[in-house]
């Protein structure tokens, strides 16, 4: 690991202050913010990120789930997953959530990891992890060493030809279901992201993920609150049962209505080059009888464009299994 300086920031403005000077907030950041460090502290051990100065941000006052006045919830960005995965408001009003946390990594890692590290994890692709491989997220314009090769886990959705990295994420393919808000605070105020303009698709820029701009910390999560009756499932597909990334996994927030779906909210993970909400698949549930025939139409309009790879054309079957699966569960009136 390349040598680096430590600060431990103790308010958000010397945080920002101190990053501010990056000339990037994206791959290769020359300053980093450091939470869990259960995704940066790997990356610096292999020398795929070599930040001459990390900024710890755990002694912030960003560590609280609170109530906010219209229902919703305000997330901290240091909370741990496990605290939030159990937070009672989380286990009571959004369960997606929780079992979304749940299914990620291990118990250990969560106790760990925090709400702003997840969103920001970064893709499991081996060869971005392997510095003696051309990587264009890694390092742009050398190419992608994983179309035509090893690219079974990769994503079938929201592709290009520079990069078919999937977003790893379960945390946040329940908070695209969610409709959460990314709140952001940088050197020129506070700004407010909903969480599908939050991620960028890779287009010609892949290292490019996000939004975020040199300086900028993430501070909170919010979600709204759901109307009443609605139920949330998060459903997760992989080779073994824990400690395992998805290959497809599927996030609904539904609420039923006699028979009829009155409001839906569908989300996939495993399959995306950023956590993948299906406008298209809502479309085509609204108002209609909520059974199996119905969301085997909404799974086809989900995976309508998905354009697999050399190895992992089983995933555009799984996730819509997947998604049938998960709309059968959050849609079940007993
Ligand atoms: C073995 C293993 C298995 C895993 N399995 C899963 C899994 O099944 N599902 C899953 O979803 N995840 C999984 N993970 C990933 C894990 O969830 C993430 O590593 C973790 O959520 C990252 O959070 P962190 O706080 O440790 O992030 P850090 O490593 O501290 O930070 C990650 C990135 O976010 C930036 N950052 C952190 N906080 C902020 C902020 N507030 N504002 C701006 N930038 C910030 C950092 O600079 C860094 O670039 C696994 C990880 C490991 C090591
Ligand atoms: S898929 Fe993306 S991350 Fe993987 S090698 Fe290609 S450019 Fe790099």
């Amino acid at each position: 690991m390349h040598p680096f300086e430590l600060i431990r920031a103790t308010d958000v403005t010397q945080a920002i202050q101190g990053a501010a000077k990056n000339s990037t907030a994206q791959q290769g950041a020359q300053i980093r913010f450091v939470a869990g460090g259960t995704t940066l502290i790997d990356l610096m051990k292999l020398n795929v990120e070599q930040p001459q100065t990390v900024i710890d941000i755990n002694g912030l006052p960003l560590d609280k789930v609170e109530a906010l006045p219209d229902g919703g919830l305000k997330i901290g960005a240091v909370v741990r997953n496990s605290d939030l995965a159990y937070h009672p408001a989380v286990v009571r009003d959004y369960p997606v959530l929780s079992q979304a946390l749940l299914s990620g990594a291990s118990a250990q890692l969560r106790n760990m990891a925090t709400t702003g590290g997840n969103l920001l994890q970064r893709t499991r692709c081996v060869y971005f992890r392997d510095t003696a491989t051309p990587c264009n997220k890694r390092e742009p314009g050398t190419g992608c060493s994983a179309i035509g090769a090893f690219n079974r886990t990769l994503a079938i959705l929201g592709t290009s030809e520079r990069c078919i990295a999937t977003n790893p994420s379960d945390m946040n393919v329940a908070l695209a279901a969610l409709e959460a808000t990314i709140h952001i605070q940088g050197i020129n105020g506070e700004r407010s992201v909903p969480i599908d303009e939050f991620f960028l698709l890779p287009g010609d820029t892949p290292h490019r993920e996000n939004v975020l701009e040199p300086g900028e910390l993430i501070t909170f999560v919010t979600l709204p609150p759901l109307s009443a009756g609605s139920k949330s499932v998060y459903l997760k597909l992989r080779d073994r049962a824990s400690y395992e990334f998805a290959l497809a996994s599927a996030a609904v927030v539904a609420n039923v209505q006699q028979g009829k779906i009155a409001r839906i909210r569908i989300a996939l993970g495993g399959v995306g080059t950023k956590p993948w909400r299906s406008v298209e698949a809502e479309k085509a549930l609204d108002g209609q009888t909520a059974n199996e025939e119905q969301f085997r139409t909404a799974a086809e309009t989900a995976l309508r464009n998905a354009r697999p790879q050399s190895e992992n054309g089983f995933k555009v079957e799984l996730a819509k299994r997947c998604l049938v699966r998960a709309l059968k569960l959050a849609t079940r009136t007993a």
